[in-house]
């Protein structure tokens, strides 16, 4: 028994790898049937200014209609897709698709763009901007690229040469998720970001709640002295967003004001939002 131990280890674990694999592959497969099928879908979440409380944009945030599975999110397929490549079809369906949405939205409001790692190094990723733009009619200077810091980590030399073409068409390149990665302050100086979106770890989640709102007001400040706006993810409350007020961040993005939504409800929340003002987010937009 014991000799065969090692064996009879291994064989023991072959069936949970076995269907990890298959799975694995069978979500492959799937995703490629969605890109085929047309079966991703867009939806959007405002971001808010905070000196007016109207929405200056919406967040893309895309969603895969599965026949069994219902609306599946990106957290479960996007790491999938980036380790195949099917990041790069997606992410240009995404781009051109926003665009046209956004398109036929009111001229103040821009629509921001989740960009993975493997979209930007990708050759033709200033084309395909380019391409979505032209064919939207949408204008540069209303889409945000959202990137992360892993951008600048690998392949510097690289991305900072297509995120400065991107901006000299106008567009306005985010860091996404500030404060989840390393060194995140170095990079703020190798590329002159729009706007630094903080990560909603740093949403204190308590009023008052004093180191949360340090590194919030630390942030804001060298933000501002760099001349980015800043923008703090995931706020959920009214006490959070009085703390992220005073601490001076400048827009605000969370459930407190409103989840992400399926396209044909944007047209309506868009319209209540320019007329009144968001809100008050005690009194967030209802949708019917
Ligand atoms: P992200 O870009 O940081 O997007 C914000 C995420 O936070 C969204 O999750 C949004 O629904 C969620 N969120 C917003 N407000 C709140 C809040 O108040 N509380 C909480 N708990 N969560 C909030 P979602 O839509 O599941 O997307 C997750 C991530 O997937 C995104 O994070 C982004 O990294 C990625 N992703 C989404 N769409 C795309 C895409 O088109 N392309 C790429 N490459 N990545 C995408
Ligand atoms: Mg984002
Ligand atoms: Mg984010
Ligand atoms: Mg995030």
């Amino acid at each position: 028994e014991a000799k065969t131990g090692g064996r009879g280890t291994a064989r023991l674990f072959e069936p949970q790898m076995d269907a990890t694999l298959r799975e694995r592959l069978g979500l492959e497969r799937e995703l490629r049937e969605a890109l085929a099928q047309s079966r991703f879908e867009l939806h959007y979440q405002p971001l808010v200014d905070l000196s007016d409380n109207r929405i200056t944009g919406m967040e893309a945030l895309v969603r895969w209609r599965h026949p069994e599975r219902g609306l599946v999110n990106p957290a479960v397929f996007i790491p999938l897709a980036e380790e195949t490549g099917l990041i790069v079809p997606i992410g240009e369906w995404v781009l051109s698709q926003a665009c046209r949405d956004a398109a036929a939205w009111p001229d103040a409001i821009s629509v921001a763009v989740n960009v993975s790692p493997l979209q930007l190094r990708n050759r033709g990723f200033v084309q395909s901007v380019l391409g979505a733009l032209a064919t939207s009619g949408l204008k540069a200077s209303r889409l945000e690229l959202e990137i992360t810091e892993s951008v600048l980590l690998d392949d510097t030399e690289v991305n900072l040469e297509t995120l400065h073409s991107l901006r000299r068409l106008g567009v306005r390149i985010s860091m996404d998720d500030f404060g989840t990665g390393y060194s995140s302050i170095s990079y703020l100086r190798r590329f002159p970001f729009d706007k630094i979106k903080i990560d909603r770890s740093f949403v204190p989640d308590s009023a008052g709640q004093s180191d949360a709102g340090a590194i919030i007001r630390a942030i804001v400040s060298l933000g501002a002295s760099l001349g980015i706006t800043t923008l703090v993810e995931g706020v959920e409350t009214e006490p959070q967003l009085a703390t992220i007020r005073a601490e001076g961040a400048q827009e605000v993005q969370g459930y407190l004001f409103s989840p992400p939504r399926p396209v044909h409800e944007i047209a309506v929340l868009l319209e209540a939002g320019i007329a009144s003002g968001v809100g008050k987010a005690a009194n967030p937009p209802e949708i019917p």
